[in-house]
């Protein structure tokens, strides 16, 4: 019988419950015992895990958040610090971790790997950054708030004829402001991997106005360095555009929340495949979704992918809001 850990590391993303669920009860049904470490590697560091049962994870399924909590913990980047996480695993006879996180905790896993110790990763955060798979747990549900909100500052927007930027998360990736600002139907979308100069944000607010609309929505990147930030670009915009400028910063909203349907189904499966793999004996494993086939990886090869930005989608988001 396999004893398995499992925590949630880094930014936590709504879904994250039904992953831990996924684990916990799929271990449990192929006759494994399950540690739940609380706070990511810091919680591991600290010893602060317990044994998991059928009812641990109860009724979370579409709670947001993590019932596992999670943390950063930089002592666990030193090995001296993973030699004595390692120590405690095999203190509680822990065969094997699940380590549910975005790439940062990969990169946590990838190193006990190359230790000897068994880890697999599951793709946990809003900003979908991973290009080995085409979804990580909780970008839809993020998306799906930011939307949401587009679409209430868009009534006030339109009553108010006024200019308003949202700027949402991602960090260095763009796709939460691309599909959310393709959902939402805004006006301008502005991510860190595609130029754009303030100058042509102006131009096309100027060219939208001259043809009567006196209403529109930007959606900005929190990692768009270039034009500076978001009030920067009011400040331009209300100076040379003669726009009513409003900025919206949605924050630690999008990392809330119930999940929808798609994380907590993308969840499931990815939980579930993470435990057949520990009992298949594989380890250095990341999973993931392609072309909805559920995939696995090696972690390396994972983190040493390039996040490629589709350029088609954001062409197209320009051509529908002419
Ligand atoms: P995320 O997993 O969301 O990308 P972070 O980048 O903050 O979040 O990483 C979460 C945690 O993973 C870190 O606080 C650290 O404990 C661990 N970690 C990150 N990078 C490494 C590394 N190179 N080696 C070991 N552990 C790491």
């Amino acid at each position: 019988m396999k004893t398995i850990g499992v925590l949630t590391s880094g930014g936590d993303a709504p879904g994250m419950n039904a992953a831990i669920r996924a684990v916990v009860r799929s271990a449990i049904y192929y006759g494994c015992k399950v540690y739940g470490i609380n706070r990511g590697y810091k919680g591991l560091l600290e010893e602060d895990l317990e044994e998991m049962n059928l009812s641990s994870v109860g009724d979370i399924i579409q709670r947001g958040g993590t019932v596992l909590k999670s943390s950063r913990c930089e002592e666990f980047k030193t090995e001296e610090g993973r030699l004595k996480g390692v120590k405690i695993l095999k203190k509680y006879k822990i065969d094997c971790l699940v380590v549910i996180g975005g790439d940062g905790s990969f990169n946590g896993a990838n190193k006990l790997s190359e230790m000897g110790f068994p880890a697999i990763g599951i793709p946990g955060t809003i900003d979908n950054d991973l290009e080995y798979t085409d979804y990580t747990i909780g970008f839809d549900t993020a998306m799906n708030t930011v939307i949401d909100a587009i679409s209430k500052i868009r009534d006030t927007s339109s009553s108010h004829e006024r200019v308003n930027i949202v700027e949402v998360m991602g960090r260095h990736c763009g796709d939460l402001a691309l599909y959310s600002g393709i959902a939402g139907g805004a006006e301008t979308i502005i991510v860190p991997e595609m130029e754009i100069s303030s100058d042509e944000i102006t131009q096309r607010l100027k060219t939208t106005q001259k043809r009567g609309k006196r209403h529109s929505i930007i959606v900005m990147a929190e990692g768009v360095e270039k034009i500076g930030s978001a009030n920067d670009l009011k400040k331009k915009l209300t100076e040379e555009a003669g726009a009513d400028v409003r900025v919206t910063v949605l924050g630690h909203v999008q990392r809330g929340g119930s999940p929808t349907a798609f994380d907590r189904i993308l969840a499931s499966r990815l939980g579930s495949r993470a435990v057949e793999l520990l009992l298949d004996g594989k380890s250095a494993r990341v999973v993931g979704i392609r072309d909805n086939q559920i995939i696995d990886m090696d972690i390396q090869e994972a983190l040493s992918m390039k996040k490629t930005f589709k350029k088609d989608l954001y062409e197209m988001a320009k051509v529908l809001s002419i």
